[in-house]
């Protein structure tokens, strides 16, 4: 299965992802994620998109589309893969066209998920993530077991910085300038499926997998 999940920052795509990637056997291509990774590993490709980060920008194309034509290049996304948070912008989607192409590949669906601006600040301003295993959390809606730590691995949780109430705005003024016209040009050419992001994450993952006919259940055997 080849997809692409869209939808604006906080709408909880990160994390439909790592389940679908999870259930299906796919590779997450997370393209936030890998910006991260090279962040924490201060390589060069790391100090730069840190800049534009920071500042709730988008990474200029030049780095970001080789980064991702390099991963989707790997033979672990021969068989699928979950795009999420590439493509970003029309120019992105014209990009990977191109190396789908190339790849002689065709996208499966484009998955929509939807949220209010408002719901959205609520959520990222609340958000926290484990800097080592990339797991999210939320201080309300869905604490850690113990306070300020992974579940998964004990590391202590951070805060985005990008997370910071007027970053957050920002992210949302490009999402919605910039993101939101993807739909548009994916409209005539891939299947589109709209979801409505839940507060409770079992609703939203239900409603993604009944869209894709793959079977909840598969879950819990992960
Ligand atoms: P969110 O969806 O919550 O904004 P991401 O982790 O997907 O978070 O992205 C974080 C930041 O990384 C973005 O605000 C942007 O600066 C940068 N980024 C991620 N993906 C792209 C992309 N495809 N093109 C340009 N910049 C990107
Ligand atoms: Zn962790």
């Amino acid at each position: 299965m080849r997809l692409i999940l869209l939808g604006a920052p906080g709408v909880g795509k990160g994390t439909q992802a790592t389940l679908l990637s999870k259930a299906l056997s796919i590779p997450h291509i997370s393209t936030g994620d890998m910006f991260r990774y090279h962040i924490s590993n201060n390589t060069d490709l790391g100090m730069e998109a840190k800049q534009y980060i920071d500042k709730g920008m988008l990474v200029p194309d030049e780095i970001t589309v080789g980064m991702v034509a390099d991963r989707l290049k790997q033979q672990d996304c021969r068989n699928g893969f979950v795009l999420d948070g590439f493509p970003r912008t029309i120019q992105q989607a014209k990009f990977l066209d191109k190396i789908l192409k190339d790849l002689n590949i065709q996208l499966d669906m484009v998955i929509n998920i939807t949220l209010d601006d408002r719901e959205i600040i609520k959520r990222l301003s609340g958000r926290r993530i484990c800097p080592q295993c990339s797991a999210v959390y939320h201080i309300e809606d869905k604490p850690p077991k113990n306070e300020g730590l992974c579940d998964n691995c004990g590391t202590g949780l951070v805060q985005r910085g990008d997370d910071k109430e007027e970053t957050i705005i920002k992210r949302l003024q490009v999402y919605h300038s910039q993101s939101e016209p993807i739909l548009e040009y994916y409209k005539d050419k891939v299947k589109i499926v709209n979801i409505e992001s839940h507060k409770l994450l079992e609703v939203t993952t239900k409603r993604v997998f009944e869209a894709l006919g793959v079977d909840y259940k598969t879950l819990n055997a992960c």
